[in-house]
Order: C-alpha cells, then structure tokens, then sequence
C-alpha cells in the first residue's frame, strides 16, 4: 500500500525520512520553511552508522567519494606537543565501514539530487496540525493546508511542532561552549591529510579533519577546522571579530594553531552556542513523527546528532514497512508503527544525548579536574579505548 507521507523540513533528517519513503514506493512531499537553502556549518564527520543508512538508501558510494579519507586520530596538547597517535582502521575493520567526514552542502545537495528538487517546496513554514483516525493534516503560514496520511517532523532544533507533539514545553539548554567552524584549504604543514588532528587545553579544543573535496570544481581537498572555547551564553556574535577573538582565546598556543587561525575566512565562517535537550519520553503523535535534532538536539561531541537523525529516517521507515504487511488497516497500521518507532528510538537516542552532555562537560572543563585527568589519560592512549567507544556507538544502531 502507498501512503501519502508529509515531511516538514530540508535538512538531513527530513531528506533522509523524505528518501526512505520513497524507496518504499510511498508519495512524499517535504516542505521547507526557507526560500534557498544554505547549509549552515562547514562539515560534519559521518561517522559509519551513518553511513550505512546512507547505503542502505543507495548513496554511500557518492558519499564516500565526497568526503574525507581519515584514517587515524591524534591528540595534542595546546603547544602542539604529541599526546596519542593512532589508527582508526581497526574500527572500520571492526564495523565494516568507515567514517565519511563531509561538507555540509555536499552531503545536502547529495540529499536534494535523490528526493528530487519536484518534491521539495520550498518557502513553507509549518506552524501547526491536526490529526485523527483517518489522516493529517498540517497548516502552513501562507493560509494553505496539506492532508497526508502520516507527517514526519524534521524542523531542527528550534522545532515548531515539537512540543504539540511530546505534549510539554521543552526548553533547549546551552552546554556551555562556543563553536567556531569552518573549511580550509588542505595542507599537510597544518595537520596530515589522513589524520582527525585536536589540539586541548584549558578546557578548549582545535579540531583540524580531513574532509575531501566535497566534489568541489577544482577538486581541492578541504580540512574542515574547528575551535571550542568554554564561555558564557550571549556572547556577542560579531564576524569582523572571529579572528581577533580565536587569537585572544587561543594566545599562547602552537604554531600550527596561530597559522589555522591566520587562514580562516571568517566571512566563512559559523559560531554556534551549543545547546542540547533533555530527553524526551516520546517521539510520536497520532499520524506524527518527530525525528533529527528537533526530537534530540545534542552536543556534537560525539558527531552523532547528524547520524541519529539518519538512523530515525531508517527505523520509522522500516517500522511503517512491517506494520502495513502486517495490517491492512491503515490507522491501525501507522499506530504500530509509530509505537515501534517510539519504542527503537527513545532509549537509544536519549542514551546518546546524555553521553555527549558528559563528554562535552569533560572535554570543555566543566570539572577542570576531569579535564585534567582526560589530558592525562590522552598521553597513554593507544587507541583501544576510543575505537570500543565508537564501535558501541555504531552496533547499537539499527544497522548494527
Ligand atoms: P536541521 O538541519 O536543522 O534541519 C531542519 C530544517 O527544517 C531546516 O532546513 C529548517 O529551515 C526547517 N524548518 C524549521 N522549522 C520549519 C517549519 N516550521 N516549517 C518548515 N520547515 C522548517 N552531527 C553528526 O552526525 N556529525 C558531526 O560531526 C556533527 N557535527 C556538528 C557540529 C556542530 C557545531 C553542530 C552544531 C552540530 C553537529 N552535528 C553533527 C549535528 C547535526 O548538524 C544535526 O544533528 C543535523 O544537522 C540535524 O539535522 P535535522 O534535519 O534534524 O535538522
């Protein structure tokens, strides 16, 4: 049976759920809020539970031919000093997959050029719905209306719907760091082409990642760099001052640091106040939902918030999948599925939220003795304990 699926926003857990329909022969309609899309953040590392919804969706290959070759990770201290060196190629072995650091508007055009442009509305701002026994529908701010049989709600961390649909106020919370991201050229002077390069001290971090080419004209590989510094919310937010304030907060760090902050191009630039949200009980509405960052916005220090809201995309649509084989009646059958999906996704994406909360406190200093006491253990590390860590992260996925 085909089923009319509404998708309400273009970001990578919208396209994903939007393109998962699909490839089970439903109609599926997104619509998104802005006019153009412009990828906000340079690059996101997917890592290889992501990667394997995006196979399972028949776009791996393009997106391991995009994205970064990283085949190993090395930690360092704020003078450049070496901490750890070493091979992520166990993981991937492990795992049968690797990780694919890409740039965001690789990976969302990637995503665009699948669902197909004709399907995607842009300039359609949700801002409520109604559901019953027999559909959705959802409303727009333009006065139109759009009936469906089941809505996915994928409008981010700022989610409009969100709170309709879990039935409380959630308020997002700051995690206490500031991010500042952007692409630069590669250069094997800065940090080696294989390499995930972090510089930490003081509760601050400098992330250099090889990140390909993104399948840019000149075929330039690309470091997708990043700076985290502990401060407080409602800093101003101001591009003409990027560098100056990356050189205050970073004086008296290595010289490969000074260069990075030498190169960037702040008018490319994004600085986000992290912020996450408590879990939540549910994730699902009658004929709704609610998946990506608007059902778990998280701190990125796991990389996982991207590959989560693939993961969802993957799980709802399979969910839907077994419970229309299951029953012929088509309410009864989307409540099931929503109860699966509900039941797959709760726990594990509440677990993650949790776990990036902590190793953000940790990295960024919340306890500086924790923080020190990390800086220690980086100094011994040979890699074991990082690569079980992600490896738990990936089996426990629903592509194992
Ligand atoms: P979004 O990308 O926010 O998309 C939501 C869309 O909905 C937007 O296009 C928006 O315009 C639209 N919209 C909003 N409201 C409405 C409305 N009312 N009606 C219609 N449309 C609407 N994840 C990883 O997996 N790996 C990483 O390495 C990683 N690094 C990160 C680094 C940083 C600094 C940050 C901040 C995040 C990082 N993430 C990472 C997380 C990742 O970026 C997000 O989890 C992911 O972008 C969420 O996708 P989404 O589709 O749920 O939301």
């Amino acid at each position: 049976m085909s089923l009319n699926v509404l998708v309400i926003g273009a970001g990578m857990g919208g396209l994903s759920a939007a393109l998962a329909f699909q490839r089970l022969g439903h109609t599926v309609t997104v619509m998104e809020r802005v006019v153009e899309m412009r990828p906000v953040g340079a690059a996101i590392s997917l890592w290889p539970n992501g990667v394997k919804v995006m196979h399972a969706l028949g776009l791996g290959a393009r997106i391991e031919a995009l994205s970064g070759d990283m085949r190993r990770m090395r930690y360092l201290s704020h003078d450049g000093a070496l901490l750890s060196d070493f091979s992520l190629l166990p993981l991937y072995e492990s795992v049968s997959q690797r990780a694919c650091p890409i740039a965001r508007a690789a990976l969302q055009q990637t995503l665009f050029d699948a669902v197909g442009f004709e399907h995607i509305h842009l300039g359609q701002e949700c801002v409520d719905y109604v559901s019953d026994d027999e559909g959705v529908t959802a409303f727009f701010a333009g006065g139109q209306q759009v009936r469906a049989d089941l809505l996915v709600v994928a409008d981010g961390t700022h989610s409009r719907l969100r709170d309709k649909i879990v039935g409380q106020h959630v308020q997002r919370q700051y995690v206490g760091y500031v991010n500042w991201n952007v692409r630069v050229p590669a250069d094997a002077a800065l940090a080696p082409l294989d390499s995930w390069d972090q510089y930490v001290g003081e509760g601050k971090r400098v992330s250099l990642m090889p990140m390909g080419t993104g399948g840019n004209e000149a075929g330039e590989q690309e470091l997708y760099c990043f700076f985290d510094v502990p401060l407080a919310a409602g800093t101003p937010n101001d591009p003409a001052r990027y560098r100056e304030e990356l050189s205050e907060h970073f004086a008296g760090w290595g010289d490969n640091v000074q260069a990075l902050i030498a190169r960037i191009d702040p008018a490319r630039m994004a600085r986000v106040e992290i912020h996450d949200i408590t879990p939540l009980p549910t994730l699902i509405d009658t004929r709704v939902a609610l998946l990506g960052d608007a059902a778990h916005g998280m701190a990125p220090d796991l990389g996982q918030g991207g590959c989560q809201a693939m993961e969802d995309a993957w799980v709802l649509a399979e969910a839907v999948k077994t419970s229309l084989v299951e029953s012929s009646n088509t309410a009864q059958a989307l409540q099931h599925a929503l109860a699966r999906f509900d039941a797959a996704r709760v726990e594990r994406v509440g677990e993650i939220v949790t776990r990036a909360r902590k190793r953000a406190a940790m990295i960024h200093g919340h306890d500086l003795a924790d923080t020190q006491a990390w800086y220690a253990e980086l100094a011994q590390e040979d890699g074991v304990g990082v690569r079980e860590g992600i490896k738990k992260t990936v089996v426990g996925g629903p592509l194992g």
